[in-house]
């Protein structure tokens, strides 16, 4: 007997019907994640580097229809959530007819000429409970899990909307993006893959302490990574310097000392966990890496000055370290270097150290939208890292960066199916992300939300929304009811 997933379960077995159940619709997906599917394109950009320095991996090129048609184009052959084969479209006919597990003619295909097939878009620093706008701090009151729950739900929905299919997610209380994770690997609702960190480890009043979870001595670290690690997390992020969104906290002093870095970073590998770190300033940043880190996030140098001042000998001990560095380069960072450039990440200087910049945002903080991620990387070729590698550092490097590594961010056999399809060529342009023509999560379809931005219903005649206040109000609202009820037919 085979086993059988999930999605079986919810399918009649052969011959069996089911007439009081509504039968399955495809919603608008072309790929439902369960069979086996042929998907041709112009071109396929693996993810990978190319021969030629400074150049990316590319299967198949096809110049025009005509050359499309004779099988130049790129293709990519999946079966359930898995990547079967990468190839020119002509090969991977060939190599359907060579497969003795499939019957070739009857294996669909989806052509998706003028396009790019390449892997799904990776967010390796995201906060799912807060949308990034600046109009959403409340508090919840007693319904706050469930809100940040939903928030993050939200959020996940959004990201995958924007061609994002894997996600960090470094920082969350009450481990909702844990809840998540499983959610959408459950099926119960569409996603990017989450890697969830729960609520980030902090000092006793240190950074970001009301959304995280605070530690002191040695012993209150391993319990707080076992606590994490009992609750499902996959990356354990601390806290090792302060940060700007905390009153009373400075981002350029450190959190923790080298020893309680090296009990925190290795409890967690101990568990099989990846790591992070929150590091602004130099101290902080060397202790985390001198620790073990396996990912900084920030890395901006910043000083007591208050200004970044980059060290390169540091820099050159995380690029021998190993460690991936977000340099949080954020679309409206170009805006806000115009008007003062103290705080101007080093993205290109650790990048000429060698050190491994991913793509990673901060969103859901103020101003950082889930949705801002093309213009994140656009961004962050503006800051003067090369197109190309912001094209790796936003898939095959941004899946290493986050503990993915052979899993997604590459178009080859054996690799998850995630990737996406785009109008164009994102080497001729970034811009071109955004014409998503076709995003797969899993190996199963998700059709694009329309993004409108997160709406604020304050229009009292609207019968959903966050209800009236005062006495005229309330008074207004128990007679719009009243009135409304009275045009309802009898029933
Ligand atoms: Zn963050």
């Amino acid at each position: 007997m085979t086993a059988q997933t999930p999605a079986d379960l919810t399918r009649p077995a052969p011959g069996e019907t089911t007439g009081w159940i509504t039968p399955a619709t495809t919603g608008g997906e072309r790929l439902d994640g369960r069979g086996t599917v042929l998907l041709t394109a112009d071109r396929v950009l693996t993810g990978r580097r190319g021969d030629a320095a400074g150049s990316l991996e590319v299967v198949g090129d096809a110049p025009d229809d005509d050359a499309r048609m004779a099988g130049a184009g790129g293709a990519v052959l999946l079966r359930r959530h898995r990547i079967l084969f990468v190839g020119t479209a002509a090969e991977a006919e060939t190599h359907l007819r060579e497969r003795a597990d499939l019957l070739a003619d009857d294996v669909p295909r989806v052509d998706l000429p003028g396009t790019t097939l390449m892997p799904g878009l990776i967010e390796t620093h995201d906060h799912l409970p807060t949308s990034g706008t600046a109009l959403e701090y409340p508090d919840y009151g007693a319904h706050e899990v469930a809100r940040l729950t939903l928030n993050a739900t939200r959020a996940a929905r959004e990201l995958l909307s924007v061609g994002v299919t894997s996600v960090q997610s470094l920082g969350a209380r009450h481990y909702v993006d844990v809840a998540v994770r499983d959610a959408i690997r459950n099926g119960d609702v569409r996603g990017p893959r989450v890697v969830p960190a729960g609520p980030q480890i902090t000092t006793t009043g240190g950074h970001s302490f009301h959304a995280g979870a605070e530690v002191d001595s040695l012993d209150d670290i391993r319990h707080q990574v076992r606590l994490h690690h009992k609750m499902g997390v996959e990356t354990v992020k601390v806290m090792s310097t302060g940060g700007f969104m905390t009153g009373g906290s400075a981002p350029w002093n450190a959190q923790f000392s080298q020893a309680e870095l090296e009990a925190l970073f290795g409890e967690a590998h101990r568990l099989g966990k990846w790591t992070a770190a929150h590091a602004h300033g130099v101290d902080g940043i060397a202790n985390a890496v001198r620790a073990g880190v396996d990912y900084v996030a920030h890395a901006s140098f910043i000083t007591a000055a208050g200004r970044s001042q980059f060290d390169p000998r540091l820099a050159d001990e995380m690029a021998e370290a190993g460690v991936y560095v977000d340099a949080t380069v954020t679309a409206d960072m170009p805006r806000m270097l115009r008007r003062d450039d103290s705080f101007a990440p080093p993205a290109r200087q650790l990048w000429e150290h060698g050190v491994k910049i991913v793509a990673g945002h901060d969103a859901g903080i103020p101003g950082v939208p889930h949705r801002a991620y093309v213009g994140g990387l656009e961004a962050l070729e503006w800051v003067g890292i090369p197109r190309n590698e912001v094209i790796l550092a936003a898939t095959s490097r941004a899946a290493a960066g986050i503990g993915l590594a052979g899993v997604t961010g590459v178009l080859a056999e054996g690799f998850d199916a995630d990737l996406i399809a785009v109008g164009g060529d994102p080497r001729e342009g970034l811009g071109v992300l955004r014409d998503l023509r076709m995003v797969v999560s899993m190996g199963r379809e998700f059709v694009p939300d329309a993004l409108i931005g997160v709406p604020v219903f304050d229009d009292p005649e609207s019968s959903i929304g966050l209800g009236p206040i005062g006495p005229a109000a309330t008074l207004a609202h128990w007679r719009e009811h009243e009135a409304r009820a009275l045009r309802h037919p009898e029933v």
